[in-house]
């Protein structure tokens, strides 16, 4: 699935100077939030996200997705399978399950979010579920920022990717472009100042 057009789109592909969530700079910043404002557009990739996992003969009873940024896709790909769907939040810091959201012993989840980096969050989210007694039998996101190896692709995963290599990661694409060190950063050598995505409206 062509990922990039569809973010293109919805122009959800954003060029400016980017302060990211990890402390790292880009020149590009993908808004998750712009293509799925588009139930439509959201139920397509998660029907086809749900097609990957189908083909692969994983087995789940519920989606789990790190807020806020994988809510929107999470549910999506839970309604595709059928299954359950809930969310982790972060409280002072740490990946928690809260508003009575339920992990039995041995229930199997699939960690969905929009994107995945290097999976810092959706691992938190995997070890919320794990010490609530529950199973993660897999990862899965829209896309794939090009750190981790998704199921299928016969690019390696990065040094710098979070996910477990024992536990299959799904995506519908890789989605690359670089992310620099801030002393290494060109366009802060050019002169202009990185800011988070969301603070100037986008
Ligand atoms: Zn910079």
């Amino acid at each position: 699935m062509k990922i990039e057009k569809i973010y293109k789109k919805a122009d959800a592909y954003l060029e400016g100077h980017f302060l990211l969530s990890s402390g790292k700079h880009s020149q590009y910043y993908l808004q998750s939030a712009k293509v799925l404002e588009d139930p439509k557009v959201a139920g397509k990739l998660a029907k086809a996200l749900a097609k990957m996992i189908h083909k692969s003969d994983i087995q789940a009873d519920t989606v789990c997705a790190p807020a806020l940024g994988g809510i929107l896709a999470g549910y999506e790909l839970a309604r595709a399978l059928k299954i359950r769907s809930i969310f982790a939040e972060r409280v002072d810091g740490k990946m928690a399950i809260r508003r009575g959201f339920e992990v039995k012993k041995g229930e199997r989840f699939i960690i969905c979010e929009d994107i995945i980096t290097t999976g810092g969050s959706a691992l938190e989210a995997a070890s919320a579920i794990e010490n609530a007694g529950g199973i993660v039998v897999a990862f899965a996101a829209l896309a794939n920022r090009g750190f981790c190896k998704r199921a299928g692709s016969s690019q390696e995963a990065k040094p710098t990717c979070k996910l477990p290599n024992d536990v299959p990661f799904f995506a519908l694409d890789d989605f690359e472009f670089e992310i620099y060190e801030p002393q290494m950063c060109p366009l802060c050598k050019a002169g202009s100042i990185a800011y988070k995505p969301g603070s100037r409206g986008n």
